[in-house]
């Protein structure tokens, strides 16, 4: 056994990096593991939307929690993590559609995030790409995006800075009841307990976790300055995301502050593999076409897929695993792990650290699916 630590990080993405930071701010010793380069996993492959969602009352408390950190770390992001407040506009189609953007008027105005309905007139004024004849949308003007791959070398590099140490090129092959890690090599590395932020790799290293891959392909343009304003997602999105049985796509397109638009999104479980399905994506340009027709004279220079670590709750998996409480997990955050990463590192060094949390950990705790624990399959 070498290199004793307090906690062991495996998995150096966005969730392993800012869990990295949060414990090496709390005094811990930390040390981060990846098999690959920072960033290398589903981290370099996500949109970078920090978006208040409100699936259910856990995950509203996540995202806004994550959100408002995110807003207090802005000022000391560095330009290549490209933060932009841009907002959100949830665009509705026709009347039915608007019916939801007021239910999430409301339930997000009794919350306290700022939200401001629009209708067709003004949806065509901020937006003039959009196709016209929608019937509104709702503009959440505090959301923004990031730059993923940046986003978290900044917080390890900000975790190293801390005492941290990292180390890549490093397979780790079994997670040890005891707190450390068995590697590839046949090396083992001993530390107080074993952080698994692994993201859709996770039950390869904790078997029967809960956690699916969910693959995704993303498009990006050349630079068109001012072509999108904010990140517009269809509220059919809303039906996409939640559907688990079938393949899925809806339109959402975010604007980079290269002047490049990212266009997104697909949603397909049981496509293990990182090829590009030509048909989804057929399927999901055709559809970001309905809403936003000049899309089709702008230029695309690269296609790529991701896979989002989906759990059957749509929360994620943050604190002890069952399998032993030296073995913890941060992983499971599906389509929200770039929102959600500062809120979980944080809670994260709460939990290790004994400390009180702002908001309740428990809705995230692994434990929910321990057999016979509760109605989870
Ligand atoms: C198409 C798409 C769009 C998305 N859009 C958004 C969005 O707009 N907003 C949002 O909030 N989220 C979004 N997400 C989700 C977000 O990207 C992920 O939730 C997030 O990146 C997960 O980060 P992570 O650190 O948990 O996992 P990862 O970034 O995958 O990191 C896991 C790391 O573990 C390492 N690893 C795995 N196994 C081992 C091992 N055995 N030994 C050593 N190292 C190992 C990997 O190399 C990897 O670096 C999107 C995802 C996809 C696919």
């Amino acid at each position: 056994m070498t290199d004793s630590c307090d906690i062991l990080i495996v998995g150096a993405g966005i969730v392993g990096a800012a869990c990295a930071l949060e414990c090496a701010r709390g005094g811990l010793k930390v040390l981060v593991l990846d098999r690959g380069p920072v960033s290398g996993g589903t981290t370099a492959a996500g949109m970078g939307h920090l978006v208040v969602m409100d699936d259910s009352e856990a995950q509203f408390a996540l995202t806004a929690y994550s959100r408002r950190l995110w807003q207090d770390l802005a000022r000391d992001l560095p330009p290549e993590v490209e933060y932009e407040s841009c907002g959100t506009l949830w665009v509705a189609a026709d009347d039915q559609e608007m019916v939801e953007v007021r239910r999430k008027q409301n339930y997000y105005t009794e919350r306290g995030v700022r939200v401001e309905v629009l209708d067709g007139n003004a949806v065509a004024a901020l937006e003039p790409n959009l196709r016209r004849g929608l019937a509104g949308a709702l503009r959440v003007p505090d959301d923004a995006v990031v730059y993923p791959p940046c986003a978290a070398k900044f917080l390890l590099q900000k975790a190293l800075g801390l005492g941290a140490s990292l180390r890549t090129g490093a397979v780790v092959s079994e997670l040890l009841a005891d707190g450390g890690v068995k590697l590839a090599d046949g090396s083992r590395i001993s530390a107080g307990r074993t952080l698994s932020a692994t993201g859709p790799w996770s039950p390869a290293l904790t078997p029967g976790l809960p956690v699916r891959k969910r693959k995704g392909h993303l498009v990006i343009t050349e630079r068109y300055p001012g072509f999108v304003r904010h990140q517009i997602v269809e509220l059919g999105y809303l039906k996409s995301a939640h559907s688990v049985s079938q393949d899925s796509v809806a339109f959402n397109v975010q604007p980079r502050r290269t002047g490049q638009v990212l266009i997104g999104s697909s949603r397909q479980f049981d496509a293990p593999d990182t090829a590009i399905d030509q048909a989804i994506l057929d399927r999901m340009l055709h559809r970001a076409l309905e809403y936003m027709p000049g899309l089709g004279q702008l230029q695309a220079t690269r296609v790529w897929t991701g896979h989002r670590a989906a759990t059957p709750d749509k929360l994620p998996l943050i604190g002890p695993s069952v399998v032993s409480d030296k073995i913890w997990l941060a992983t499971g955050h599906e389509g929200l792990g770039i929102t959600t990463s500062l809120a979980t590192g944080r809670l994260v060094a709460d939990l290790l650290l004994g400390r009180p949390a702002e908001i309740p950990a428990a809705p995230y705790s692994p434990s929910r699916f321990a057999p016979g624990a509760s109605d989870h399959d």
